[in-house]
């Protein structure tokens, strides 16, 4: 089997109904854009997809398939997946690959692994679990009572623990977090996700004060350039530290922070950060040797499948984006979300899949 075609196909992305804020500093969510779907194809007519929604990608993947991948892919075996994640590295040393494309096209060959052997990718890897508890992981609301309110709705729903995106006010995160603990009492999970807001000082302020209440992981404080400031913070705090989710590098950079003794509770994972499935994966078997765990990433779909592949993951993470909070469709009524049961790793439901996967036709020309 042969690689034959490679395209990226624009599909349109609606922004969030409604428009919601992350911490002060950061851009809130997206208005009406699009998003790319890497589509490879063969010469037996398999077919393998995977979708980049952050912003700015349609463009991004149209550029570097036009420009490199199309050449690089074409005439190679598609299941070589370790090869051809091999030759994104290289690729990667002179484009500077935003960190969604360089696993792009990995999840794609996975996906088309999946169709043509008809089994979900959680089973292709190996499956570990068929489901998987999930936290809800709030964005960032008005005021202490708004995220409280919010927690109530998220518990009710049957969601099994709460993550925090606040503010970044080390001072006012750490009254909120106090009253989310005597608002829930001792039994939920909680967890608290800086999205890299702030320095060395505050970040060590703000984990101990999470550390009195009882909160489970402290993720991502600082931005995850300078190692050493992490290894400073983890032998200042208590509480354990989740990190290496934004940094580059994958499973190697993921090392560094586990060598440093930063990554007391244990590192990020996702196929959309880490280098696909297969950099997820190396991520994830790396932390396990450390007997640390490797939590996945976000809702996407590639995250559900990854979830119940990873022994050393305790949580799928689920967005709450709206108060009136809605509970995701995948997600049950006891809080779990359920292995993936279609072939491959699938696209978010919505998407345009006739013609995203509509056959290739060879015109002759
Ligand atoms: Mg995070």
């Amino acid at each position: 089997m042969r690689i034959t075609h490679v395209e990226s196909i624009r599909v349109p992305l609606p922004a969030a109904d409604p428009a919601f804020n992350w911490r002060r500093g950061l851009l809130g969510s997206s208005p009406d854009g699009e998003a790319a779907v890497l589509r490879i194809g063969t010469d037996d007519g398999a077919t393998g997809v995977a979708l980049a929604t952050r912003p700015g990608m349609a463009a991004a993947v149209e550029d570097i398939v036009n420009r490199v991948l199309r050449e690089q892919l074409t005439g190679e075996d598609p299941l070589q997946r370790e090869y051809l994640w091999h030759r994104m590295w290289e690729i990667d040393r002179t484009e500077e690959l935003p960190l969604p494309v360089l696993g792009l096209v990995d999840i794609a060959l996975w996906d088309l692994a999946g169709r043509i052997t008809s089994q979900p990718v959680w089973q292709l890897l190996g499956g570990f679990r068929t489901r998987i508890p999930a936290y809800a992981s709030t964005v960032t609301f008005a005021t202490i009572e708004e995220f409280l309110d919010v927690a109530t709705q998220c518990l009710e729903l049957g969601y099994q623990a709460v993550k925090l995106h606040a503010w970044g006010d080390a001072r006012a995160d750490a009254e909120l977090a106090r009253r989310l603990r005597e608002h829930v009492g001792p039994d939920i999970p909680l967890m608290y996700d800086g999205s890299a807001g702030f320095d060395l000082p505050d970040a060590i302020y703000l984990g101990k004060a999470l550390a009195a209440s009882g909160f489970l992981w402290y993720e991502e404080p600082m931005r995850e350039f300078n190692v050493t400031a992490y290894g400073r913070l983890a032998r200042a705090v208590e509480i354990p530290l989740l990190v290496a989710e934004t940094s580059d590098g994958a499973h190697m950079n993921s090392a560094d922070f586990i060598s440093a003794g930063a990554a007391t509770f244990g590192v990020r994972t996702s196929a959309s950060t880490r280098g696909g499935i297969t950099g997820s994966m190396r991520t994830a078997h790396l932390a396990d040797a450390f007997r640390l765990r490797a939590e996945v990433l976000g809702d996407e779909v590639a995250s559900r499948h990854l979830s119940m592949a990873i022994p050393n993951t305790t949580f799928y993470e689920s967005l709450i984006t709206s108060n009136v909070v809605r509970k995701k469709p995948e997600i049950d009524s006891e809080g779990f979300v359920h292995a993936p049961t279609d072939p491959g790793i699938a696209l978010p439901a919505g998407l345009d899949y006739p013609r995203v996967l509509q056959p290739y036709v060879d015109t002759g020309s």
